[in-house]
């Protein structure tokens, strides 16, 4: 068979020639090596010391590698694989069909399609979404079975008489099966381990809805080890941080938070308390113009404490107050300033409004949109 890891995904080298080299693709007769395909990224390994960087199943059927370096067509070949990544591909795809069993066996739930990710998996599952409920138990039970070690074994046997798959093939003449010890019976074309225990824990992780179906993430083995280990440093950090234990911190942080936000609304009540105080302060200490107004021009955010500033400030008689930054205006008014502010904003404003009192408004060009304000608001020059 000129895919050796057909029978064994345990085959971690091999010797070989190349039989045709094709549009920069190697072509040997039997290989270990394992095409990108069923959601599971190629095997990356060496041939004859070259580097492989890729391996594809071409147009024709055959399995192509991309070799960093020349080969000729009918030379021998030694091929290794990269173990550490074809068995991390290995427990995550065997954990793949053992959770896609699980769910169909506890809940009558599909798997649609199956990505092995570079850190994460995710299977997209044939239901709106899942509770936090099913997720534990769906992840308890497929551990059991992991710990049950129970065997998976490839078989080949035709569609027309294959029974008992969870998907139905659409492929027809020889399949090949591969089974969970009465789990799961899928035909597949991957690499896989030799019994359950070999996938190590798994670990759920996040869900995703993705139109009806949900997309549900998970780690199997070294991955679920490492996750698990960034998981707890993160968990230490913050719980050096609250000053708590790993266990609480949760609370504590949940806790804190809510005070945070306590805090948050007593401090902007007290800004915006000090900032009308402020406004009168501005309005006492402002000189009225010839014309009897009282004028004040902030430069700068158009910030909720400015806006108490300015209504505090027109609380007074005859006085008019402009705030302008590089992108936002405000202009507010006394009742009896003979302005109407609304009007002013709309006529510098690229989008905005207001009453005759309280205008606000964004702007484009800032020095235009000041020079248009002097002018509607006989601004004295020496007031600005
Ligand atoms: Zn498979």
């Amino acid at each position: 068979m000129a895919r050796l890891y057909y029978l064994d995904s345990f085959r971690t080298a091999f010797d070989s020639s190349v039989a045709d080299v094709a549009d920069g693709w190697v072509i040997l007769e039997e290989s270990a090596f394992y095409p990108e395909s069923g959601g599971q990224p190629a095997d990356f390994g060496k041939l004859s010391g070259l580097a492989v960087t890729d391996v594809q199943e071409l147009a024709d059927g055959r399995i192509g590698h991309k070799v960093d370096g020349a080969l000729e067509q009918g030379a021998r070949v030694t091929g290794s694989i990269d173990w550490d990544r074809r068995f991390d591909h290995m427990q995550q795809h065997t954990g793949q069909h053992l959770l896609s069993a699980v769910f169909e066996e506890l809940f009558q739930i599909p798997t649609l399609s199956f990505h092995m990710g570079a850190a994460v998996s995710t299977i997209d599952l044939d239901v709106a979404s899942l509770t936090g409920a099913q997720l534990e138990q769906a992840e308890q039970r497929a551990n059991r079975v992991v710990f049950e070690n129970r065997a998976v074994t490839v078989s080949f046997e035709d569609a027309a008489t294959a029974t008992g798959l969870r998907k139905a093939s659409e492929r027809t003449g020889e399949l090949r099966i591969v089974t969970i010890t009465d789990v799961d019976r899928s035909a597949c074309g991957g690499t896989h381990v030799r019994a359950t225990g070999e996938i190590g824990p798994i670990l759920l992780r996040r869900t995703e809805k993705i139109r009806n179906a949900t997309r549900l993430e998970f780690v199997c083995g070294g991955r679920a080890v490492r996750r698990a280990r960034m998981d707890y440093d993160a968990l230490s950090l913050v719980a050096r941080t609250y000053s708590s234990g790993v266990d609480e911190v949760a609370a504590v942080a949940v806790a804190q938070a809510e005070r945070l936000q306590e805090s948050e609304k007593a401090r902007k009540k007290i800004a915006q308390e000090l900032a009308t105080l402020q406004g009168r302060a501005m309005y006492e200490a402002a000189a009225a113009s010839s014309d009897g107004l009282r004028r004040y021009l902030h430069r700068g955010a158009v910030t909720d404490e400015v806006r108490a500033q300015a209504q505090a400030f027109v609380a007074g008689a005859k006085a008019v107050f402009v705030a302008l930054s590089t992108d936002s205006v405000l202009i507010a008014a006394s009742k009896n300033a003979g302005v109407n502010a609304g009007a002013v904003v709309k006529s510098v404003a690229t989008r905005g409004g207001g009453s005759s009192q309280m205008g606000q408004g964004s702007i484009a060009d800032a020095a235009a949109a000041e020079e248009r304000i002097r002018t509607e608001l006989q601004w004295p020059k020496e007031s600005i």
